[in-house]
């Protein structure tokens, strides 16, 4: 088939990759002049399966209640006059029961480690760079209260067959030398060897390079698509500001501009963006610096070495589509940078970001043919879509090849 996918962030261009693995002829229409250029950019970078929990839990209203009043919490509701909020709103608040969050982390869950096992193929079979570490990821605890809480947290987890190694600071030391001078902050963490971590962007950029190379996947950058036209039960064209572009299917992939694209063709997708921030600073060959992925659990500030660069990422914030950043928005950030790692990088020459998290009411993405017969979604990958993107995209691809996926798709698909 020649298949149109829409997008050409980390979902966008993975998809292509296995769908041209398929035979099919591919193209993939990107707004922007380079892949992974939105919500891929700059993200934490961990590929974490142990982070699969699902955000709608019986706890996140009052977070995000006591927001409205506290500065520079982790989680941030900033209220706006903007109805999709609202519905959105609504729709997360009616997912934060015990049963649904148990429900929603199972399928991400399940997704996750199913992934995971398709980044190893991607990457075995292309070779591209990325800054990968397949060494596990640490999450730190500062207080006695929390560490105990957060084991306790992982009981779905580990259940479910995830690996989790409980360690006292000394043991955090061990794997992580780093953390050696500041063990004595921490109460302790745990270690997922399941994890690892990588450079989304750099992935993303060189396999869109790869499979133009090898799979001949055709990708436009600087084309917005501005208009799906359907006629018959199936999507005929996509209209772009380079003119009309037809195919015999068409994959949505378009992150959080995914709803805008659907919505005139009467596909609403309860997708909302949640901001986040990230900084990126140089590290040389310093010693100081971590060379494994974490998370300072009590904080929510996550870290992750790249190749000679620190990525330090956190917050999540319900503030609309406005990407724009001051120097208050990684003013926490820093703070808990400084105080785990003070020589963990050059801070006077950061490389500051904010994105936006395409999330779903229930943080599960959505797959699936969508009211036309020729309309396949990859979209909603929230908090975890650079996790998420290999099974994602073999997911669809099968579903598109009428083939079972061999993945339990429960939760996941187009309703
Ligand atoms: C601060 C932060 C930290 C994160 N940390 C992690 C992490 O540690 N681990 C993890 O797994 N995930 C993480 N994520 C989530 C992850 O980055 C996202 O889930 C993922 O990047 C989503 O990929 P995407 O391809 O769906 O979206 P995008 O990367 O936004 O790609 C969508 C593409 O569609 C294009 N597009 C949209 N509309 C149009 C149009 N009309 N015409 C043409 N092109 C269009 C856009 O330009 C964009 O390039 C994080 C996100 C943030 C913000």
């Amino acid at each position: 088939m020649k298949i149109l996918v829409l997008g050409g962030g980390v979902i966008g261009v993975t998809t292509a990759y296995y769908l041209a693995k398929d035979g099919h002829e591919v193209t993939v229409v990107e707004r922007h002049p380079a892949a992974a250029s939105e919500t891929s950019y700059a993200n934490a970078g961990l590929v974490a399966p142990a982070h699969a929990y699902a955000w709608a839990s019986p706890k996140a209203p009052k977070i995000l209640f006591k927001s409205l009043f506290m500065k520079d919490q982790a989680l941030r509701l900033k209220l706006r006059a903007d109805p999709r909020m609202w519905r959105w709103a609504l729709r997360f608040l009616a997912q934060c029961t015990e049963e649904r969050a148990r429900i929603n982390t199972l399928c991400k869950l399940r997704l996750c480690v199913y992934s995971v096992e398709r980044l190893n193929e991607v990457v075995a079979d292309t070779g591209v760079a990325y800054d990968g570490l397949a060494k596990g990821n640490l999450y730190l605890y500062r207080s006695g209260q929390s560490f105990e809480k957060g084991v306790a947290h992982t009981a779905i987890l580990r259940e479910q067959g995830v690996e989790m190694r409980v360690l006292d600071r000394d043991g955090l030391a061990g794997i992580e030398p780093a953390l050696e001078p500041v063990k004595d902050r921490l109460a302790g963490g745990m270690h997922a060897p399941g994890d690892q971590s990588g450079d989304a962007r750099m992935f993303t950029r060189n396999l869109a390079a790869w499979c133009a190379e090898h799979l001949g996947v055709h990708i436009e950058y600087d084309t917005r698509v501005t208009a799906l036209v359907a006629s018959g039960g199936r999507i005929e064209r996509a209209v772009t500001d380079r003119g009309a572009r037809d195919a015999d299917a068409f994959v949505l992939a378009a992150g959080h501009g995914s709803p805008f694209l659907s919505a005139p063709i009467g596909v609403e997708l309860p997708i909302y963006p949640c901001k986040g921030y990230s900084v990126t600073v140089p590290v040389g060959r310093s010693n100081l610096s971590p060379k494994i992925g974490m998370v300072d659990e009590d904080h929510l500030v996550a870290f992750c070495p790249m190749g000679e660069r620190l990525r330090i990422t956190s917050t999540a914030e319900f503030s609309g589509y406005d990407k724009s950043h001051s120097a208050k928005d990684f003013r926490a950030l820093f703070h808990v940078a400084r105080d785990l790692f003070p020589g963990g990088g050059d801070y006077s020459r950061p490389e500051h970001w904010a994105g936006l998290r395409p999330m779903t009411p229930t943080t599960v993405p959505i797959f699936g043919f969508a009211r036309y017969r020729n309309l396949m979604l990859n979209v909603g990958h929230g908090h975890i879509g650079w996790t998420m993107a290999c099974g994602s995209a073999k997911v669809v691809s099968d579903l598109l090849a009428g083939r079972d996926p061999g993945i339990d798709l429960d939760g996941m698909l187009y309703r």
